[in-house]
């Protein structure tokens, strides 16, 4: 007879949490944006924050129900507290561009400013924003701006920016309840902009084709935006080519060839101003390998390359996932980039100080930690030896993966990949 009485109660008791969760959302925001543009500066050592410039923006896409972050990863963490009662009442990790470039050797000899930006719902009433950055030492978020706004001010910015073509590659509903990837066109001439389109269809197609993306594909949807360049292609200054292109893209960031990348989010935030956004990737018109993906900033790539799907797939894991690197050969520009006395807050890389927190419980009883790499063991889950840059001290969850070698997504990845489709798409 108890039993029969729980399980409605538990049932009640999980529609309640999500209703309250979207009378949170309802309490204390609008449907729509406000985009926080702000400038980092600093150096290897030290780093702060400034409010640049405030934007109302007509579109949210993000979730209205998920609105604190469960997952830890990332360098930065944004949180929103309502002013007056002082409750945490939105929070999202990131990573930046300006933060890779606090681990390498140029940082260490002189300081920059770079500018970012981040959008959050618009909030009722006044908030207070608190950005905090990661302290490697300890591994803790510490915070290095703290902002009052009042969403009424008449000196938030409300104009309308450019109108480009924008192109629903897949429509399934509301974006607050689905993950709302967007393609920007980068390096397209007016004239090249019927092959950008036709090149995101085929990106999409490639992702929804990929294990674990297959299995969730009704949890997306998917735009183009057609931004313009002046320019075909993309920069590449290690070889002295400079192009005007929409999104400032250019291979040789920090000096390698084939790490490329762009400073340049405010024209990647220009360009989203009124789409539904969850996820960036840059779509560039060129044949060279290269790409970057920074978690929930941007991934980008070409669209060209032999071996363009399968960057394409490897960066948005590091961007939308957050996944970490799980190679170990090749040449990076960044200096002790991960503490190996702390744990790393990758999901799918360890350095087995609190392996508990990771793919522990994906493991087959028995499994040794570390695993030793065998013809037994080296098509199978585990906790093998090398990963993160490093042949020692940072273990990864399968000897192949597209986080090294575009082999498909181990376990560990995948995992991390649909707990943030649940999550983006309000289904958590
Ligand atoms: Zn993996």
């Amino acid at each position: 007879m108890t039993r029969f009485k729980i399980v409605p109660l538990l049932l009640a008791c999980v529609f309640c949490t999500q209703a309250c969760r979207q009378s949170t959302f309802d309490r204390y925001f609008e449907d729509k944006s406000l985009r926080i543009d702000y400038m980092s500066m600093g150096d290897a050592q030290s780093q702060t924050a400034v409010v640049h410039e405030l934007r109302e923006e007509p579109v949210w896409g993000g979730p209205k129900k998920n609105l604190i972050e469960p997952f830890g990863y990332g360098e930065y963490l944004l949180e929103v507290y309502d002013h007056e009662s002082s409750e945490l009442i939105y929070s999202r990790s990131f990573c930046s561009l300006f933060g890779e470039w606090r681990t390498t050797a140029e940082a260490k000899t002189e300081t920059q400013a770079w500018y970012n930006s981040i959008s959050i719902p618009y909030p009722k009433n006044t908030i207070l924003v608190d950005l905090k950055s990661r302290n490697k030492a300890d591994m803790q978020f510490y915070s290095i701006m703290q902002h009052v706004i009042d969403p009424s001010s008449m000196f938030i910015d409300k104009a309308p920016l450019a109108d480009n073509k924008v192109v629903a590659i897949q429509d399934n509903g509301d974006p607050a309840e689905k993950v709302d990837l967007v393609f920007i066109a980068e390096g397209y001439t007016q004239d090249e902009l019927d092959k950008f389109f036709a090149d995101a269809e085929r990106f999409t197609e490639a992702l929804f084709n990929c294990p674990p993306f297959d299995t969730c594909r009704d949890q997306w949807n998917v735009w183009a935006v057609g931004t313009v360049s002046i320019d075909s292609g993309t920069s590449s200054s290690g070889v002295g080519i400079y192009k005007n292109t929409a999104l400032k893209t250019g291979y040789y960031t920090f000096g390698l060839d084939r790490y490329l990348t762009t400073k340049d989010m405010k024209s990647i935030k220009d360009a989203t101003w009124n789409v539904p956004c969850d996820a960036v990737f840059l779509l560039i018109n060129a044949e060279t390998y290269g790409g970057g993906g920074i978690y929930n900033s941007y991934a980008c790539g070409t669209a060209d390359n032999e071996r363009t799907l399968n960057v394409f797939t490897h960066e948005f894991g590091h961007s939308f996932a957050g996944l970490g690197d799980e190679y170990f050969e090749s040449t990076v520009a960044y200096e002790s980039y991960y503490n190996l006395e702390k744990e790393l807050w990758e999901p799918n890389i360890t350095t087995l100080v609190d392996f508990d927190s990771k793919w522990k419980d994906l493991l087959p009883e028995g499994t040794p930690i570390p695993t030793p790499l065998n013809d037994e063991t080296k098509d199978g889950i585990g906790v093998f030896e090398g990963g993160g840059y490093l042949s020692e001290g940072i273990y990864r969850p399968m000897d192949h993966c597209m986080m090294r070698d575009y082999a498909p997504f181990c376990p560990a990845c995948s995992r991390a990949i649909l707990k943030m489709v649940d999550f983006l798409s309000d289904k958590q």
